[in-house]
């Protein structure tokens, strides 16, 4: 049954994209009203709102900047990162075949090694296009801010202006900032401004930061994404619990990406290493057990398998797990099956991970 609903999603997807090749945005509109219907989520008998808390965009004009191109989900899909057009038809699309109401969209950062005075004109330029898109289409998107990490004083303030005049819904970060540990204490600021604002922090991997760790994972299989991204998670998330960063701002909620990494599957390790090794820790710190934070922070579903996504609820809870699919790289197709497939949820906890949770994380119950 799994595999044919896949089959029928495939289906709807690949005509969808076919119909609304040329058309722009208001080719979108009229196809919606030509009946290709968007996928209701039910959950014992009742619609839910979803929400994809994991999807990317770029802005154009933000790459012309830094005289970069933005990374493509594949050789041939540049385009299918833009907002517009027949990217954004498609787009609208696949979530509709998908069954996703609302798609949070997040731009990987690309800017962590410029000067100052360019990754503010970068920013300024990304977060002012998302909020317009947004304001536009505020019944499927929703968006993180992008913010300067690599200036920790303007990344607080540019956090501060997206949430409060932009209308932003937190903030996308990388797990780590040009070789530095988010736990620096240089990015105690900006930590200091998403606590105070009670902004969700996003991180999401990139390369893994370490020249000799990247060197590694060169040859066959992708291994510097397929196992470097989890790893460069794991190591931003336990950083910030073991140098005592989430002591010192609580408040924070962080959301990482691909289910946390490896993490949250091997968390109780965490609890050990000092009790094993108590030498080689400071006292004290962090104030808990390590899974207790873990067990505070949220993660996507982005684990693939019915199994993983079952493990990593009975670690972390299902009231930390919030639908991703990072479209529009295809790692996944069938997302909300996913959710639904998995096994021990009840139905209260597939509607909070279909979207419950993440509308009220980032503040859009009224959706
Ligand atoms: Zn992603």
């Amino acid at each position: 049954m799994r595999t044919d609903r896949r089959t029928f999603l495939k289906d709807v997807a690949g005509a969808a994209g076919l119909v609304f090749v040329g058309c722009g945005v208001a080719g979108v509109q009229s196809a919606q009203r030509a009946g290709v219907t968007r996928r209701p989520v039910v959950v014992k008998g009742r619609r839910i709102t979803t929400v994809d808390i994991h999807a990317h965009c770029a802005v154009p004009q933000a790459n012309d900047l830094l005289r970069r191109s933005a990374p493509a989900p594949t050789a041939t899909q540049g385009s299918v990162l833009a907002l517009d057009g027949e990217a954004l038809a498609q787009r609208l699309a696949a979530m509709d075949a998908q069954g996703i109401d609302l798609a949070v969209l997040s731009i990987n950062p690309n800017w962590y090694d410029v000067d100052r005075d360019l990754a503010a004109k970068v920013i300024s330029v990304q977060n002012e296009a998302m909020a317009a898109f947004c304001a536009a289409h505020r019944d499927r998107f929703a968006a993180f801010a992008s913010v300067a990490l690599q200036f920790p004083d303007l990344a607080a303030l540019q956090l501060e202006e997206s949430i409060r005049k932009l209308g932003l819904r937190g903030v996308a970060i990388g797990g780590s900032v040009a070789g530095a540990e988010l736990a620096d204490a240089k990015f105690h600021p900006f930590w200091a401004k998403a606590e105070e604002l009670g902004a969700v922090v996003f991180i999401h991997p990139q390369a893994t930061g370490s020249a000799a760790l990247n060197n590694r994972l060169r040859g066959n299989g992708l291994l510097g994404n397929v196992i470097g991204n989890p790893l460069e998670t794991t190591i931003a998330l336990s950083h910030l619990i073991f140098e005592g960063t989430l002591d010192r701002f609580p408040g924070l909620k962080i959301c990482a990406a691909h289910g946390g990494g490896y993490l949250p599957s091997y968390m109780s390790r965490s609890d050990h290493g000092c009790q094993t090794f108590p030498a080689q820790c400071a006292p004290g710190v962090p104030k808990l057990k390590p899974t207790e934070y873990v067990k505070r922070m949220y993660y996507d579903s982005l684990v693939f398998t019915p199994e993983a996504l079952r493990h990593l609820v009975a670690e972390v809870g299902a009231s930390q797990v919030v639908m991703g699919t990072d479209y529009p790289y295809p790692w996944v197709d069938a997302p909300v099956d996913h959710v639904l497939a998995t096994p021990g949820l009840s139905d209260a906890d597939r509607e909070a991970i279909l979207g419950g949770t993440a509308r009220t994380l980032l503040g859009l119950s009224a959706l």
